[in-house]
Formats: C-alpha cells, structure tokens, sequence
C-alpha cells in the first residue's frame, strides 16, 4: 500500500524493501515483517494501526509527498534526490556504458547528461524532465519541513 513511497525512498537513495515483494500475506506477514526489520536494522513504514504498535512507523498520510514531509519532519529521511538506486528493484545504480545508454530515446543534451544503469533489471536512468519534476517535488517537501519547523 506504500508503493509510491517506496519508489520515491529508492529514489532519496535509501535501501527500501517493499512489503510486496516479501510478503506471504495475512497474519503471518507481520511477524515476518517485524522479525526482518529487526534482523536487517530496518525501519518498518506501515499504514495498519496495529503493526505499528507493534514496532513499526505509522503512515496515516495519503499524498506521497506528505508522506516524505512526515518521515522528514520526524528526522528520519532527508528529502534530497540522489538517484543511486534503482526506484524498481533497489539495486544501487553504476554508471551505464555508451552501449547501454544508446539504448534510450532521444535524450535532448545526451553528452552531458548522466547515464545510469540497474544491473538487476536492466533499467536505464538519466536526468531529464521526469527527474526536474521529482526534483521540484522534493524542494516543495523541503519547504513544507522548513515552514513546520518555524
Ligand atoms: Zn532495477
């Protein structure tokens, strides 16, 4: 239920692991979930009530971007793009070859921009408009921190 936050915590550089891709389900997924944050140093992020008592971070917020002002305000994460690690699978990011980065479209500024690759699923990254975006996101999270602080 917290894909899109996971995504953008990828995207924040933080190693994130979804429920989703670990889960069997049902009640035996929040002893699992538990058992693992601890024995891995996780953080657990839920939006069940109960898990959270039960040593998670609650995430009542709908918007994402309320949800990355939240974990921020909490001291928790830092809300600056890093784009290290792939938002699919979690893998850190390496700098893609030239053979890899004529794999993508037309990129407008292709000398200067900087390609990166996933090795696990074979992604190609590079800043452009979708990252702009993101980026003006995160300052709108940066501000949303700021102004709560004063
Ligand atoms: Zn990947």
């Amino acid at each position: 239920m917290l894909g899109t936050l996971v995504r953008y915590l990828r995207f924040l550089g933080y190693d994130t692991r979804s429920a989703t891709e670990i889960g069997p389900g049902g009640a035996e997924e929040d002893n699992l979930l538990l058992r693992l944050a601890v024995e891995e140093g996780r953080i657990l992020l839920t939006r069940d009530r109960e898990l959270a008592r039960r040593g998670g971070i609650l995430v009542p917020e709908d918007d994402v971007l309320d949800q990355v002002a939240a974990l921020a305000r909490a001291g928790l994460v830092e809300p600056v793009l890093r784009l290290d690690r792939c938002s699919r699978c979690n893998t850190p990011l390496r700098p893609a070859t030239r053979k890899e980065a004529d794999t993508a479209p037309f990129v407008a500024g292709r000398d200067e921009t900087r390609f990166l690759w996933c090795p696990a699923c074979r992604r190609l990254y590079w800043s452009g408009s979708h990252v702009d975006r993101l980026t003006e996101r995160l300052d709108r999270v940066a501000r949303m921190v700021h102004h709560s602080r004063r």
